[in-house]
């Protein structure tokens, strides 16, 4: 395997500023933030995707998630928050390790979300359909 800044992170060998931990879980503030708080929580365990996230983590990651977006809200006065997760390099993935961002969101903090593109019901139809498919 590549090497890895988040499990650097996680070993302590590589600096953040923590926020939370429990046996799985690990949160730190980004590097980057969108607003200030923003953080990333991640399995301790080196996972690239949430598709390769096994069953066991999927529980720990999400309670410890909504635990640190409720402690971020109260810290930052943040009126909500977003919650994102970028999976492969097409969808801005950067790091092969994963992460939800949370990002705690102000009224007029100026963050944009993804542009809609309204769609006719015949369209929506024909791509569920090839969905439902894939699901099986
Ligand atoms: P991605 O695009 O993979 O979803 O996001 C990676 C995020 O990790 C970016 O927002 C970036 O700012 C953050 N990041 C990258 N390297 C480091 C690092 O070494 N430490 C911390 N705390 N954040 C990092
Ligand atoms: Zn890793």
């Amino acid at each position: 395997m590549e090497r890895c800044i988040f499990c650097d992170i996680v070993r302590g060998r590589a600096p953040a500023a923590r926020v939370y931990e429990d046996e799985s879980v690990l949160a730190f503030l980004d590097l980057n933030p969108a607003n200030p708080g923003h953080a990333l929580v991640i399995p301790k365990e080196h996972h690239q995707t949430f598709l390769d996230l096994p069953d066991h983590l999927m529980g720990p990651l999400g309670i410890a998630t909504r635990r640190v977006a409720a402690a971020l809200m109260r810290a930052t006065g943040a009126g909500g928050f977003n919650l994102m997760m970028n999976n492969y390099r097409v969808a801005g993935q950067l790091i092969a390790h994963v992460h939800f961002h949370v990002v705690p969101r102000h009224a007029r903090d100026g963050l944009r979300h993804w542009p809609g593109h309204p769609t006719p019901s015949a369209e929506l139809e024909k791509v569920a359909e090839k969905v439902r498919a894939a699901l099986g």
